[in-house]
């Protein structure tokens, strides 16, 4: 796997050289782990491949094992550490999605009960059959 991929204009791709500084939490040879510095809660940190691409969907094969076991050893140490009782795991892809930082990254966000974090609000779907032939539009496409 890749670990020295980087684009000089990014800046998550700086603090994984070191020319930015960040509060680390975690390092492995293809992740950098360290606290967001604008925290939806105290303790949100954010999981950063050492490769620059944009979203989830460039990401070589290879990242999924070890992302997931960072997820559960680093999300774990951070509701220890911060007494939080939740914790959401939130991944945005472009711009129209959030995506604020075009290098691929995990959130891991602390919650607490009545914190003020809200849920992105629902719609619904039409009566009929449209959840149906939406489904079936995105299966003829996987
Ligand atoms: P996105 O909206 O792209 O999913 O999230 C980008 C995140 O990166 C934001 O939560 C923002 O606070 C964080 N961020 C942006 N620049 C820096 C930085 O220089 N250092 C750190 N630690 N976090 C940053
Ligand atoms: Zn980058």
């Amino acid at each position: 796997m890749a670990t020295t991929q980087y684009d000089p204009d990014c800046i998550f791709c700086k603090i994984l050289q070191g020319q930015i500084p960040s509060t680390s939490l975690f390092e492995s040879d293809a992740f950098l782990v360290f606290l967001d510095i604008n925290p939806a809660n105290r303790g949100h940190a954010l999981i950063v491949p050492k490769r620059h691409v944009e979203t989830v969907f460039d990401l070589p094969e290879g990242y999924g094992e070890e992302l997931i076991a960072i997820m559960r050893k680093v999300g774990k140490a951070i509701m220890k550490a911060t007494g939080a009782t939740g914790m959401n795991i939130l991944q945005n892809n472009y711009a129209d999605a959030g995506q604020a930082v075009p290098h691929v990254h995990w959130h891991l966000i602390p919650r607490f009960a009545g914190d003020g974090l809200l849920p992105w609000s629902t719609k619904t779907y039409a009566d009929g059959d449209e959840m149906a032939s939406l489904a079936g539009k995105i299966r003829s496409v996987l």
